[in-house]
């Protein structure tokens, strides 16, 4: 018997994945980057930002600043008015600063390749840290015990709605330990960048497209079945349960 949408999460995530690698073969991360700093620093910009428009600031960004020293050089007026247009440009241009000098600092002007290295630097929490390890130390992320994989708001919807975790879409860390416990290491990066597509073009937040969706008869919160949206349940549930903290 093939997999169906009440399998358990183990059995449906090989299925899932290929039949989402079918629909989206070019998927991958949509931020414009050359180098693991350029990575870094383009995904803390996009922190409440789309991709397109933190491209468009990056392509003249990039090529005035090249090097931590570059970001320690210029005044913190100088870098909110290049990164403006991607809002909260001043706790950015506080998270850039600090991480140039970090790196600097403690790591010989390099972007280190460990998830403990890179979560400890300022402005890098594990999202922005599993994406900077997976697309540029692969290797690295191969071999490290601590790699995981980045759960946006894409990832932690389709993670509810699929099931494959009970905590809330809006408990990133939490969804991510559950989603490695499933997701094998060398599938992360693709699975993570297969569900943002597919929360982008199909499963959407509001209106999921269920009549649509290549994986609809792996889901158990398909519409187009007359099933509970289990995204909408948890939010609801979430906004009237206090939160543990952690
Ligand atoms: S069936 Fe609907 S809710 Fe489930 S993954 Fe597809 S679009 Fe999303």
């Amino acid at each position: 018997m093939p997999p169906g949408r009440y399998s358990p999460a183990a059995e449906r995530v090989p299925l899932i994945l290929r039949r989402l690698r079918r629909a989206y073969p070019e998927a991958r991360i949509a931020l414009d980057y050359s180098t693991p700093l350029e990575c870094a620093v383009a995904t803390i910009l996009s922190a409440q930002s789309t991709d397109v428009g933190v491209n468009k600031v990056t392509k003249s960004l990039f090529s005035k600043y090249r090097t931590p020293e570059d970001y320690l050089a210029v005044t913190e007026e100088e870098l909110q008015r290049e990164i403006h247009a991607t809002g909260f440009f001043r706790q950015k241009t506080r998270a850039l600063k600090g991480l140039a000098q970090r790196l600097v600092d403690d790591f010989d002007s390099q972007v280190p390749k460990t998830m403990a290295e890179l979560i400890s630097l300022p402005g890098i929490a594990r999202k922005t840290a599993n994406i900077v390890q997976g697309n540029c130390f692969p290797e690295a992320a191969r071999r490290d015990p601590d790699a995981g994989m980045a759960v946006d708001t894409h990832v932690g919807r389709l993670a509810v709605r699929l099931g494959l975790t009970e905590h809330n879409s809006k408990e990133a860390e939490r969804i991510e330990r559950d989603l490695v416990q499933v997701v094998p290491q060398r599938n992360r990066l693709n699975a993570s960048n297969l569900f943002i597509e597919h929360g982008r073009r199909i499963c959407q937040a509001k209106s999921p497209r269920c009549e649509d969706c290549v994986i609809e008869s792996l889901c158990p919160s398909s519409q187009e079945a007359g099933l509970n949206d289990l995204y909408r349940f948890s939010r609801a549930i979430a906004r009237t349960t206090p939160t543990m903290g952690g």
